[in-house]
């Protein structure tokens, strides 16, 4: 784990709380000038003192300061040991899919982000990778599907969007009983609401695009590990394929990570008391949401999560009457994405799954009427307001 870090007028320790290392861990005052904060270093190449002779810092795809801040900010987050930046969540994924070779298997949570099964189905079959797609919040499923050629466990928890909970503790001993390795997409919690190497996963990758950066201004993903041998390939692939983080990028990341812990806290409030809402209201079939006890896994997101995340998704019975709620918000931006300030509202079926068959759609619960809000930070009062208003003008 990451022991300490050094700073001119803060030292970081093993025992530092959260909301202390999301503000400090990773970064120092600027060694040229004293900037508090981590400079952009918009630079593709370093000058070198004498051949041989340079400052750790050779040429940007490999090494960049403030990329360097935000890898090892975002690591003691996670309380991992290394992290690494890329150019999106897919691209860190894609990177993370390298420790793989042709031949391996992957068991993977069935209702996964669209993006995910396409890369897995679409674009890594093509490497004779092989893919079994399960419910991990049944353990039993994960333990029939682990096959001698399986490698890797990737699990994503809550899932998208119906918000179905796995076990990580749980899997993670299953699948290491196996030789098994084991991968949490955590960008839907983010690392205040649940952090996975607690319980035994192995590497998180997130979509820093959503909860880390969290304004809604930069696409980026970063991966943390623990063990030597991820860390060590993980290096060597993120200059080897070259799809990093920008400085520019990373600099508005780090300043997203500062304020994680407040407006996760906001997301977490707003979203249980729309939850509640929209579970009392006649005009709602059923809510997906882990903080409701009608939650089929409320007691183990009690357990596994702080809060319980700014994401809802809701059944309005038919598609009709969740395009009209879609297109009667006014305060709510109909839009993809999540985990910025402003509370986004989507259509799953046709926007973020329409990369999906629709069969496969069925299966994982992302039905026609279904609607998935990404709780902001707004005044609530603001937010029920706008969902009421909206619910008026959809049918009975
Ligand atoms: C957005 C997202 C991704 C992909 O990240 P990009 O930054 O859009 O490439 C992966 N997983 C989850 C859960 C996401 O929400």
């Amino acid at each position: 784990m990451i022991t300490e870090y050094s700073f001119a007028h803060v030292k970081l320790r093993d025992n530092a709380r959260f909301s202390t290392i999301c503000i400090h861990a990773g970064q120092t005052p600027d060694p040229s000038t004293g900037a508090i904060i981590t400079p952009i270093y918009q630079t593709s190449t370093y000058v070198q003192d004498a051949l041989g002779v340079h400052k750790g810092y050779e040429y940007a795809r490999t090494q960049n300061p403030t990329r360097a801040a935000l890898e090892a900010n975002v690591a003691a987050i996670e309380n991992g040991k290394a992290g690494f930046a890329f150019a999106s969540g897919m691209a860190a994924e894609g990177a993370i899919m390298t420790l793989l070779q042709s031949g391996d298997h992957v068991v993977v949570t069935d209702n996964t982000y669209g993006g995910t099964y396409r890369l897995f189905e679409r674009v890594l079959r093509k490497y004779q990778l092989d893919f079994s797609y399960v419910d991990t919040s049944q353990p039993d499923q994960i333990r029939n599907a682990i096959q001698p050629n399986t490698k890797m466990l990737f699990l994503e928890t809550p899932t998208n969007p119906v918000l179905r909970i796995t076990d990580i503790a749980v899997a993670s001993q299953i699948a290491h009983e196996r030789g098994v390795f084991v991968v949490v997409d955590n960008t839907f919690a983010s690392p205040f609401v649940q952090r996975p190497l607690d319980f035994g996963a192995d590497i998180v990758v997130h979509s820093t695009t959503k909860f880390l950066n969290g304004h809604s201004d930069s696409v980026g993903g970063i991966v943390v590990a623990v063990r030597d041998e991820h860390i060590e390939w993980l290096k060597f692939v993120q200059n080897a394929e070259g799809a990093i983080l920008g400085p520019m990028d990373a600099w508005l990341v780090l300043r997203g990570t500062k304020t994680l812990p407040i407006r996760m806290e906001r997301h977490n409030a707003n979203a249980e008391v729309l939850a509640e809402y929209l579970a009392s209201h006649p005009k709602v079939k059923r809510v997906h949401y882990p903080g409701l006890a009608s939650h089929p896994q409320h007691a183990l997101a009690t357990r596994q999560m702080r809060g319980f995340g700014g994401l809802i998704s809701f059944e309005l019975g038919t598609f009709r009457r969740a395009e009209t709620l879609l297109n009667s918000v006014r305060l709510m931006a109909l839009a993809e994405s999540l985990g910025g300030v402003e509370t986004l509202i989507s259509h799953p079926a046709t926007m973020t799954h329409a990369s999906v068959p629709a069969e496969r759609r069925a299966a994982i619960g992302v039905t026609d009427d279904l609607v998935r809000v990404s709780v902001g930070i707004e005044d609530i009062d603001d937010l029920k307001e706008d969902l009421a208003q909206a619910l008026d003008k959809v049918q009975n």
